[in-house]
């Protein structure tokens, strides 16, 4: 199957196109015709044939080291269901880490966040040993947090067009729904699944999450489920994320990216981005700037 490659920058360096070709030509491979996605900002090259993506990705990647590249294949490009994480990846940061810093307990929960999204330790237990410390917060405290997030880059723009396009979109986290809705709500979102922090009658934070808790296989279930309920393949779905709880979402989508992502996903997914902000999952759909809302 003919493949297309992706080129984002920001900006994309002159004469990217001809460092492609070269690298290109070194694969037996020739582009058959290119396009502008974004001026100074994306291009597309569609392949005359079929190489191996990773080590293309690979020897680009070494020639143009700020451009985020992707090599895929040229048809059924753009997804019908899109599964996305939540924190580091439509947010900044982790919302637990900023919940525990309300209780002047950031660097105990965030080093323990850190190893769960690397992969290190069993994330379920993780978000336990996390959430326990957070007992006796004000409730209030996570509805103050939620409504000063730092947005990703492009992230709305990535998830409205999307919706747009009558794509159906879903935001999934291992953090808390409190959070996810207003997520969901500013960035478009169709739906939001996460987990339930347990408050007291006092309106403080009890210690512990509603059971089962959202993890990676609840990640991977949600697709499975969007992509019944939308009629459609895993083939044409999108999930992004960024830790070692969406590797299981990001390796069964038909695309799946690692958002300046962890090394563990990075290594999984079938595409990267770790250079350009969001809307570059809309360029490596095929997306042009004219279709971008916002
Ligand atoms: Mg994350």
């Amino acid at each position: 199957m003919p493949q297309t490659l992706t080129l984002v920058g920001a900006p994309l360096p002159g004469g990217v196109e001809a460092v492609a070709a070269d690298i290109l030509g070194a694969f037996g491979l020739s582009p058959v015709s290119g396009r502008v996605l974004s001026p100074e900002r994306a291009v597309e090259l569609t392949l005359d044939g079929e190489g191996d993506a990773r080590k293309i990705e690979g020897t680009l990647r070494e020639a143009l080291p700020e451009v985020d590249v992707a090599v895929l294949p040229a048809e059924n490009r753009r997804k019908r269901v899109l599964l996305a994480d939540m924190d580091a990846t439509m947010v900044v940061g982790e919302t637990i880490d900023e919940l525990a810093a309300a209780l002047g307990k950031e660097a105990e929960v965030s080093a323990i966040t850190e190893r769960a999204m690397r992969g290190e330790i069993d994330f379920g237990a993780a978000l336990d040993e996390r959430v326990a410390m957070l007992a006796g917060l004000d409730a209030a405290e996570i509805d103050r947090i939620a409504g000063g997030l730092t947005y990703s880059p492009g992230a709305e723009a990535f998830v409205r067009s999307m919706a747009a396009d009558g794509v159906r979109c879903m935001l999934v986290s291992g953090g808390f729904d409190r959070v996810t809705g207003v997520v969901r709500e500013r960035l478009g979102f169709h739906a939001d699944r996460a987990n339930h922090l347990e408050v007291g009658p006092d309106g403080r934070l009890t210690g512990t999450a509603r059971k089962p808790v959202v993890d990676a296989a609840t990640k991977l279930a949600t697709l499975r489920e969007m992509a019944m309920t939308a009629g459609v393949a895993l083939a044409d779905c999108l999930a992004i994320g960024d830790g070692a709880n969406d590797r299981a979402m990001v390796e069964a989508a038909g695309l799946g990216i690692a958002y300046r992502a962890k090394p563990m996903l990075r290594e999984a997914a079938a595409a990267r981005i770790d250079h350009t902000d969001l809307r570059t999952a809309l360029y490596y759909q095929g997306y042009t700037d004219a279709e971008i809302v916002g």
